[in-house]
């Protein structure tokens, strides 16, 4: 009879249950209103769920701390919270990484009669800080201090500035730092982090008050910012949001023990989320896998442990048809790019894949940071390719460089004439004598307070003046046509997928040596790494590898053994081909 079978999912069931349509609304059969029969697997899900949705949103705690694992709904539970406050209350909710602060904003500014500020933690300093003086903000400060510090040739020349705020170590060099900010009359970075956390540890009167502040991202954060957070829960109705299996910024000096420390803090109420509507259930079930085998090589210490299920009344046509993760080891390289683009073209088909303008891309390339190489040979095998039209095909790579233009300084010296800053960005690019001896001159004279542009040659002023305003500012930032619409195809680093999803997902350089850099020593950073790009896909994973490698630095050290961390994914749950040769797709 038709009634065994889940009309949500298509699975037989011995025991059925009639439901709501509306709480199904993926169901295979298309119902929409009435009642549909559902499996157990498809009731369960949908109970569980539910049930730890209204325990967070029932519950009156003060401070709540969210744990969810990737793509388990945080952003739709923080629009759910926003939904359950009066009318005109105010909401400050902070994130750490620019696209989810977009795309909170995206979803939340669409609810009326709140006043809600989505912010990334550094721009609701930098807001704070505003309203007491006037200043300008220039995120690369610290590189320019340094520079000072090494013209001056200061104690503090080595010195890395930003660590130095990170741990809150009060030293001298802070106070190096700070004067010479004051002097450019400009905040970076981090020190606007440690500027608000001074000021508000001084003032409680200006900690600001909200209806609810909404944290995200906790894992991420350092002493400095997590000390900050401090201050404001004291004032505030505080929900924190956070993984710490996603703790990837150790480089910033963040740390999963905050986000731990909260876990076992009295104060704060523990919920969780537990279902991910993102992945497949194999990817869920390979995480699993890996955390358990990661803990048995003593990674993942002290970590909160907590459940990550699939969920399935979403997920089940995807989880169907992709029912495992493809891993190819590759001959070369060059092979892994058109491996890609013949892989790519073959799902567009298969899929009937459109343009769409949604933001998030359909493709999504990882590749290791340091290798430029991988992803540069992807990105120009598609490029170069015929069928990629650019009307239908939207390539996004961005090389990461944080190195300092010329242009930012000619920014500030269009803006203002005299700008100590902007003057000093150029000199930085272009010293005015390239021994350096005249640049070491002019800013020591800074000390006394004079201005760098009592202080330069007219000749050079002249020159740079002429350049700056030979530039349009304005051309050199492209304008983005962003909505219309694209099959859009993103290559990025690594670290750089936190926060991203796509459909399909391909993983390069999954090679002992590259990713993990030591299989005999792995950090937990890799690890929670590794699990990161493990959850970004809705569809299809294809982990990629190169058996035998030759290029100009490592050649005569082929590295030819698959990364360790594939190997801690039960092979039941992948699809290996191995040796793949151009010859075995170029004529398909
Ligand atoms: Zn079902």
């Amino acid at each position: 009879m038709s009634n065994h079978y889940c009309q949500n999912c298509g699975q037989r069931s011995t025991t059925i249950f009639e439901r709501k349509a509306s709480d199904f609304p993926r169901n295979y059969k298309g119902i929409q209103d009435r009642n549909i029969a559902v499996c157990q697997r498809c009731k369960d899900c949908f109970e569980e769920n539910e049930n730890s949705l209204k325990e967070i949103l029932s519950s009156d705690h003060k401070n709540k701390l969210i744990l969810g694992g990737p793509g388990t709904g945080k952003t739709f539970l923080f629009k759910n919270i926003v939904e359950d406050l009066p009318e005109n209350s105010n909401i400050l909710v902070t994130t750490f990484i620019n696209n989810l602060a977009e795309d909170l904003e995206k979803r939340l500014s669409k609810i009326s009669n709140r006043r809600i500020e989505v912010r990334t933690l550094h721009s609701f300093c930098n807001s704070l800080l505003r309203k007491i003086h006037q200043y300008e903000y220039f995120p690369e400060l610290p590189i320019i201090i340094r520079h000072d510090a090494v013209l001056l040739d200061s104690a503090f020349k080595e010195k890395d500035f930003s660590r130095t705020f990170f741990n809150l170590e009060k030293e001298e060099e802070t106070k190096f730092y700070l004067s010479r900010s004051k002097y450019y009359n400009c905040v970076g970075h981090h020190d606007v982090i440690y500027r608000t956390f001074s000021h508000l540890n001084q003032n409680e009167g200006a900690i600001p008050q909200y209806s609810q502040v909404i944290i995200d991202e906790y894992q991420d954060f350092n002493l400095l910012e997590s000390s900050l957070i401090e201050l404001i829960v004291q004032k505030n109705k505080i929900i924190i949001a956070g993984d710490d299996d996603q703790a990837l910024y150790r480089f910033k000096s963040a740390s999963p023990e905050f986000i731990r420390k909260l876990y076992q803090d009295q104060q704060f109420k523990n919920l969780f989320l537990p279902f991910c509507r993102r992945c497949t259930s194999v990817l869920i079930e390979a995480a699993d896998a890996f955390i358990f085998n990661a803990k048995k090589r003593g990674l993942l210490k002290n970590r909160i442990e907590k459940e990550f299920k699939c969920y399935w009344p979403d997920r089940f046509l995807d989880s169907k048809k992709y029912s495992s993760i493809f891993l190819g080891k590759f001959s070369a390289d060059s092979v892994v790019s058109k491996y890609i683009r013949e892989r790519v073209f073959s799902i567009i088909k298969e899929e009937e894949i459109q343009p769409s303008e949604k933001d998030e891309p359909e493709f999504l390339i990882v590749g290791p940071p340091r290798i430029s190489h991988y992803l540069q040979g992807v990105n120009e095998s598609l490029t170069k390719d015929k069928r990629v039209d650019s009307n239908i095909f939207k390539i996004e790579f961005k090389k990461e460089s944080k190195s300092l233009s010329i242009n930012e300084g000619y920014e500030f010296i269009k803006k203002n004439e005299e700008s100590n800053l902007g003057w000093r960005i150029i000199m930085y690019k272009n010293p005015v004598d390239p021994s350096l001896e005249k640049d070491k001159k002019i800013i020591r004279k800074t000390l006394e307070g004079k201005s760098i542009a009592d202080l330069l040659p007219e000749r050079y002023m002249n020159k740079h003046k002429e350049r700056a305003n030979s530039i349009s500012l304005e051309e050199v930032k492209s304008t983005e046509d962003s909505l219309s619409k694209k099959i859009k195809i993103k290559l990025t680093t690594y670290l750089s997928a936190k926060g991203l999803s796509a459909n399909h997902v391909f993983v390069l350089g999954l090679e002992n040596g590259v990713f993990p850099k030591d299989p005999d020593n792995i950090s937990n950073d890799e690890a929670c790494q590794f699990l990161v790009l493990l959850t970004r896909a809705r569809k299809s994973l294809s982990l990629l590898s190169v058996n035998r490698r030759f290029n100009r630095k490592l050649r005569r050290r082929p590295i030819d053994n698959l990364s360790f961390f594939v190997s801690m994914i039960p092979s039941q749950f992948l699809e290996i081909r191995d040796n793949i040769r151009t010859s075995s797709f170029d004529n398909s």
